[in-house]
């Protein structure tokens, strides 16, 4: 981990207007008291930041590389909490001309308050949660919008000078099939926009369609969830089209028009130093001290709300070598380029590399990795099986 990028800040706000029915994140509908309280907490920590720097032994860097509210739906928040979020940013931070400055947007949540909150504090990128064209695909997991409001929200954003938008879709939403999603991806293609996220339904267990699934039941439409057949078919297709499109692949579920790749999540798949703050957030300070240059600390928050209201103090953990190692290799391979196998070794020794050979020949043999010119990436297989590829780096 290089400390000398500045720094990135991520803002987790875990509220929504409705709880998607597969989702077991912690993050739900509350009241617009409990918001004020949650963004004073927020305040509180941007504020300390500098002084969190300085008790762990990190140093810190003002200069904002990146800046993302998600969530959660941070469009929920009323103008005026947003605004006081924004201004803490700006209290203790330098944002640059450069600055990427993401809002996650749930489509319908747009208001024109909101939307003058956001052109006030300079966010300069939208990612909106589509996740399909098709309402009742959308519909059926819990969403309240419609794909007339999606297309008006880009729209307006764009009307209002935010054209870095990135546009979510789901893959494997009840009701899909292969020709509402060839729908959907012909929809987002039109749109023009420069970045889209595709993500294959993960239902949580926990969650209503997850215990729907388990337990039999159609009211929450369990019944028409795509098998997994279908749902790997529908994002093998969107990343065919998408590429095709001139929106190429750059990660597992990422894809961008030249030079709008996501700023900020590359900096967790390269391993850069970020703050976190709010419900479940950590941040990754990189603290060297004479004895071990490379040291790393991940500072986590609860992920329980009431916890975190309550001021349970972040858990703080060293990161060990041996997790380094391995999240080089499981961050970086979920980039298309992948991880280059020399700048590993120089980096954390000969054994860094040595010690996955049997492991890397393996997967390669298996055709889930790929090695070219001393770069080892996943192939198009090894993304479908990504969570099996990484185990295979895992050994702290
Ligand atoms: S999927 Fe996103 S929008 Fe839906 S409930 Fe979970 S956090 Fe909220």
């Amino acid at each position: 981990m290089t400390s000398d990028v500045h720094s990135a800040l991520y803002l987790s706000i875990p509220f929504c207007r409705t709880k998607c029915s597969f989702c077991n994140f912690a993050s739900g509908v509350y009241s617009r008291d409990l918001f004020d309280r949650y963004v004073a907490h927020i305040e509180h920590d941007i504020d300390r930041a500098p002084a969190l720097a300085s008790e762990v032994g990190a140093s810190f860097d003002p200069l904002l590389d990146s800046v993302y509210l998600g969530g959660g739906t941070p469009s929920v928040l009323a103008p005026g909490q947003l605004d006081r979020i924004f201004a803490a940013i700006l209290r203790v931070f330098k944002l640059l001309p450069t600055t990427e400055f993401t809002v996650e947007v749930a489509p319908g949540t747009l208001s024109d308050d909101v939307l003058a909150s956001l052109l006030r504090a300079g966010v300069s990128r939208v990612s909106l949660g589509a996740q399909s064209f098709v309402d009742r695909e959308s519909h059926s997991v819990g969403r309240l919008h419609s794909r007339d409001i999606t297309l008006r929200d880009v729209a307006r954003l764009r009307e209002a000078g935010i054209n870095g938008i990135s546009i979510d879709l789901i893959a494997g939403l009840p009701y899909q099939t292969a020709e509402s999603w060839e729908y959907s991806l012909a929809e987002v293609i039109a749109l023009a926009v420069p970045h889209v996220s595709v993500y294959m339904l993960e239902i949580d267990d926990e969650s209503r369609l997850g215990r729907e699934l388990i337990a039999g039941g159609t009211r929450y439409h369990a019944h028409h969830v795509p098998d997994d057949a279908l749902t790997v078919a529908l994002y093998e297709r969107a990343c065919e089209r998408l590429n095709a499109a001139g929106i190429v692949q750059y990660e597992i579920s990422n894809f961008a028009r030249e030079g709008h790749q996501s700023r900020h999540n590359l900096r967790y798949w390269h391993r850069l130093p970020y703050y976190g703050f709010g419900v479940d957030a950590h941040s990754m300070l990189s603290a060297p001290t004479p004895s071990d240059p490379d040291r790393a600390l991940r500072i986590a928050a609860s992920d329980s709300l009431d916890a975190f209201l309550a001021g349970a103090p972040p858990e703080i953990t060293i990161v060990s070598r041996q997790q380094a190692i391995e999240e080089t290799y499981f961050l970086g391979l979920r980039l298309n380029r992948g991880v280059e196998l020399l700048a590993i070794k120089e980096r954390f020794g000969i054994d860094a590399v040595d010690d996955y050979r049997e492991a890397i020949a393996t997967l390669v043999a298996d055709g889930l990795l790929a090695i070219e010119e001393g770069w080892l990436r996943l192939t198009p297989r090894g993304r479908l099986f990504s969570n099996e590829v990484f185990a295979a780096f895992l050994r702290a």
